[in-house]
């Protein structure tokens, strides 16, 4: 039920408090837009001198570093728990490098907690000004009120009156469900482990991949663990097949580094768990569109895509890098009406390639390494794999076709 004596006005609403609704608020906030963001929860408290660390991490990629850098959050964030990534190694039957000193980049990416990059982006909403924040539940959605604005009824009984409505609220986004507009999806026979772990060895700065028969496992580089706890410390992101999944869910935080240091061959040494191990569903689901009527999808609520690439959230600000820019008209200051039809379709066509290309590469190097996939191909399974090592020999050897990798990576 809405209260007319409650009705709110903004430019923009901003719904979802994850990363990528933060760097929205933040960004158009920065580009003069009256914001409102709506979000489940009140903004947490800042973090303490030595927080408890945070088993979600992220590849955070240059494109993405340039956008937290143009709203100010990198600047906030806590360094001491960055890590850069300067190599990558890639293993199948053979081994793919890539390296940032190759491909004249600073660093390929930068390892950063969730809690450290929203915790900055937190301080830039609060500090921005024009942002009001509302905590509240979006119960529904009215996209065609007028023609110049849409409403969002909210929990608390405010009903909220914006020119346009960004849906930051996820994968399961009920914004993108009250609007109608339906995706695509394909359940991965994976599930995701997270965790962080001691390493005896140092990892020097790279990141490590394997694909075989236990799924994909990845070692992301942290900054060291500390004197006694071995010299390094990192990220375990293990996509397993369901069944190996279910069984190492069950295991001992113990036994599940030894699992980690068995399946990557001790390639950091002796392994020890520093904390707990989280477990992730894994799925694909692009949105139809990523518009409806004075709305747009941002992050998972528009695509969600598989974690191999790392790319999730860079995907997701890179919608706010564009979103802004479409947002302004050329030549002309920054305001006037952020909900128009060209506009939003501006945002649509500039990401249509990002979002394509990287559903499409992360769906395909999952099918390619899916241990089901030969056992489907029957007779032709040698030959599959035959072709599929090849591929990978002849991309170690070619560095214009790794460059182009890496650039669609990075960018
Ligand atoms: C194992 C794993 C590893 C990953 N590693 C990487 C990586 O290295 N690099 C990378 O780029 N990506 C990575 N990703 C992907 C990344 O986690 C996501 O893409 C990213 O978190 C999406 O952010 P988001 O803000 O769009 O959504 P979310 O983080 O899901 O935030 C949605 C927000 O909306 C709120 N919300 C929902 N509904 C409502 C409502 N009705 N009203 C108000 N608020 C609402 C929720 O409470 C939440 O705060 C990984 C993912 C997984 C599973």
């Amino acid at each position: 039920m809405t209260n007319r004596a409650q009705a709110q006005h903004c430019d923009v609403a901003v719904v979802g408090s994850g990363v990528v609704g933060l760097a929205a608020a933040a960004g158009l906030a920065l580009a003069g837009h009256r914001v409102t963001l709506v979000r489940r929860e009140p903004a947490p408290p800042a973090r303490g001198s030595d927080p408890a660390w945070d088993e979600r991490v992220y590849a955070v990629s240059p494109a993405s570093r340039a956008l937290l850098e143009a709203l100010g959050a990198w600047q906030r964030l806590d360094h001491s728990r960055v890590a850069p990534v300067y190599d990558m190694r890639v293993y199948s039957a053979s081994e793919l490098h890539f390296g940032a000193y190759e491909t004249g980049i600073e660093a390929l990416a930068s390892i950063i907690e969730q809690d450290n990059i929203a915790q900055a982006l937190e301080e830039v909403v609060r500090d921005a000004g024009s942002v009001t924040q509302l905590v509240a539940e979006v119960t529904s959605v009215d996209l065609v009120t007028d023609f110049c604005s849409a409403a969002l009824g909210l929990g608390s009984g405010v009903r909220l009156q914006a020119r346009l409505v960004v849906a930051a609220d996820g994968a399961d986004s009920p914004l993108r469900t009250m609007a109608g507009i339906g995706f695509e999806e394909q359940v991965y026979p994976q599930r995701a482990l997270v965790a962080h772990l001691a390493t005896e060895h140092s990892h020097r700065d790279c990141a490590y991949q394997w694909f075989g028969d236990h799924g994909i496992l990845a070692l992301l580089p942290l900054p060291p663990a500390g004197s006694g706890a071995g010299l390094g410390r990192c990220s375990v992101v293990w996509s397993a097949p369901t069944a190996l999944a279910e069984e190492l869910a069950r295991a001992t935080p113990e036994e599940f580094a030894r699992r980690v240091q068995a399946a990557c061959g001790a390639a950091l040494g002796t392994m020890t768990p520093l904390g707990p191990v989280l477990g992730f569903p894994l799925r694909r689901r692009i949105a139809a569109t990523l518009l409806g009527p004075r709305l747009a999808l941002v992050g998972d609520a528009g695509h969600l895509v598989h974690p191999l690439a790392g790319q999730g959230l860079n995907l997701g600000l890179g919608d706010i890098t564009d979103l802004v820019a479409a947002l302004k008209r050329a030549g002309a200051p920054d305001g006037d009406d952020p909900g128009r039809r060209l506009r939003l379709l501006r945002y649509q066509r500039a990401r249509a390639l990002p979002i394509a290309a990287m559903g499409t590469t992360t769906g395909a190097l999952q099918q390619l390494f899916d241990p089901a996939t030969p056992d489907a191909l029957g007779s032709l399974s040698g030959a599959f794999i035959a072709t599929r090592e090849l591929g990978w020999r002849v991309l170690e050897h070619a560095p214009v076709l790794k460059r182009m990798l890496i650039a669609r990576a990075i960018g």
